[in-house]
């Protein structure tokens, strides 16, 4: 292998020699033609990770002049609104600083230990007892192989936003300046989480959290009046996690702790699950989110859930009929719920989770190893919301997708239940986990194009557990510039940039901020 290379580069100094030759000039071809078409393993050592010249320029995904405009005078100046992450809520009550770069970037992102373990790093680097400055080395070792996935460009976009390293590609070659350029910074007051927050605009973001959180840190964010607006998110999921009763039970345990109450029976397990959806709203939560194989929705009567509730409570599993009509119940009471208080709920559907036994047994869930399922989505999703409809208990809605053969029939689902009530009612969610790339993020805007309207979306949000994660507003924005722009100059739409610079500005946040009833100021 290694005497390939060195013939390769041999040949390459012969083609050059001959170029010059030819054309009288002392640039190489490879110069002439601009960094971009160097092979990187031939060039040698540092130059390998310098950042070439059209990589991630200002432009960056802006391919002509309207594009440009659209983005560099309208969606770049907008406030970042999260409607949907996973921060996690006392790093940001604390105000936590990092001690370094691994601990900001590696620590929970599972996108990052998935793409580790397929470059075959022990798992010993990504989740286990190796140093952070090790763990970093054989992220930084993983990177390079990273091209062509969301990770790679991600990852630059980051240490330029954050940390101001425009010249450099992380490569093992670059991976200790990095990290001690970065490290230094982010142990400075000013990396301290919320200053991060503020750096890049946000207004408001919305964390996720179980029906028993005490809140505490949305609370004393509250109290501190910290300029970012943190809301919680109630999140469910547990409530109706009927594939484990024990763990079922202890949950309905603290459920009744945190109520004050006794929990028997079918009845009193929804009033307490009322009680923690008021205490949540109390507490300034406006939206839920679940996140489901697909929207359940059986046939059921009342007096099967309390004979299903009291199976539960004895102990005994369920079977699947069982199982599929208490998810159905609880999902028909949330959404109610949902509606009766005024809040928008979120349905991500499509995922297959915890595939790997071995590793779920080590490791727990939400590791790396959930994927794209393939659930029968159309017709339970149609019931549902059909369900609530009829009741007049369809709360707004957001439906996200996880598998890219549903786009087309979940954004054509929303205009089925959209009913003049407010703007953009029901809402095809952005592209979300395994879709939240270049082409997922083109696909959801080109389906929403199609089926619904586009003008009218709420647009992105990070759903991310880092707090470095938000240069993934600009990309969206800056694909989404590119769409608009690029159909003006084929003639598809007018070159009006008024009308199409509003729209920008709406889609970036400003419908959002209409859409969700929480109050910035
Ligand atoms: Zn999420």
């Amino acid at each position: 292998m290694k005497s390939l290379c060195v013939m390769r580069r041999a040949s390459y100094a012969i083609r050059d020699a001959h170029y010059a030759l030819r054309t009288g000039t002392k640039k190489t071809p490879r110069e002439t033609r601009g960094p971009k078409y160097l092979a990187p393993q031939f060039i040698a050592g540092s130059a390998r990770t310098k950042m070439p010249d059209k990589f991630m320029s200002e432009d960056f995904l802006l391919q002509n002049k309207t594009t440009r405009i659209l983005y560099h005078e309208h969606a770049e100046k907008m406030p970042i609104y999260d409607y949907h992450c996973h921060l996690p809520a006392k790093q940001i009550a604390d105000d936590h600083r990092f001690d370094n770069l691994t601990q900001a970037w590696l620590y929970g992102d599972h996108y990052k230990w998935r793409a580790m373990r397929t470059n075959g790093v022990p798992e010993r680097y990504i989740t286990g007892c190796a140093g952070d400055y090790e763990k970093f080395e054989k992220w930084a070792q993983t990177v390079p192989y990273c091209l062509r996935n969301p990770l790679y460009h991600w990852t630059h976009l980051e240490l330029k936003r954050y940390f101001g390293i425009k010249d450099k590609l992380l490569g093992p070659d670059t991976a200790k300046d990095i990290y001690k350029a970065c490290s230094e910074m982010l142990r400075t007051p000013d990396f301290s989480v919320r200053n991060i927050l503020g750096k890049m605009n946000v207004k408001l973001i919305c964390t996720t959290e179980d029906p028993l959180d005490s809140l505490e840190h949305h609370k004393k964010l509250r109290q501190d009046g910290f300029q970012v607006k943190v809301h919680t998110a109630w999140r469910p999921d547990r409530a109706m996690g009927v594939e484990e009763v024990g763990d079922l039970n202890k949950w309905i345990d603290a459920l009744g702790r945190a109520c004050d109450m006794q929990i028997q029976d079918y009845g009193s397990y929804l009033e307490a699950l009322r009680k923690r959806h008021a205490y949540f709203h109390e507490n300034g939560c406006r939206l839920s989110d679940h996140g489901l194989e697909t929207a359940y929705s059986e046939d059921y009567t009342e007096k099967e859930i309390e004979k299903i509730f009291d199976k539960i409570r004895a102990g005994q599993a369920l079977d699947a009929a069982e199982r599929l009509k208490f998810k159905s119940a609880m999902m028909i009471e949330f959404a109610e719920m949902d509606c009766e208080s005024g809040w928008v709920q979120q349905l991500h559907l499509g995922a297959l989770r915890n595939n790997n036994t071995r590793l779920f047994e080590a490791l727990g869930p939400d590791i790396g190893c959930d994927s794209i399922g393939d659930f029968e989505i159309a017709r339970p999703l149609s019931r549902f919301l059909d369900r609530l409809d009829c009741k007049g208990k369809l709360p707004k809605t957001i439906l996200y997708n996880l598998n890219p053969r549903d786009s087309d029939l979940v954004a054509a689902m929303i205009g089925n239940f959209q009913d003049g009530v407010a703007a953009g009612k029901m809402q095809y969610g952005s592209a979300w986990w395994f879709l939240d790339q270049k082409d997922g993020i083109e696909e959801q805007i080109r389906v929403l194009s199609n089926m619904g309207l586009l003008s009218r979306f709420v647009g992105m949000l990070t759903d991310s557990r880092s707090f470095l994660s938000y240069p993934r507003h600009e990309y969206f924005r800056r694909i989404l510039c590119n769409i608009l722009g690029s159909d003006v100059e084929a003639g598809l739409l007018p070159n009006d940039l008024d009308l199409l610079g509003k729209m920008v500005e709406d889609i970036c946040f400003n419908n959002a901020k209409n859409y969700f009833p929480m109050e910035l100021d």
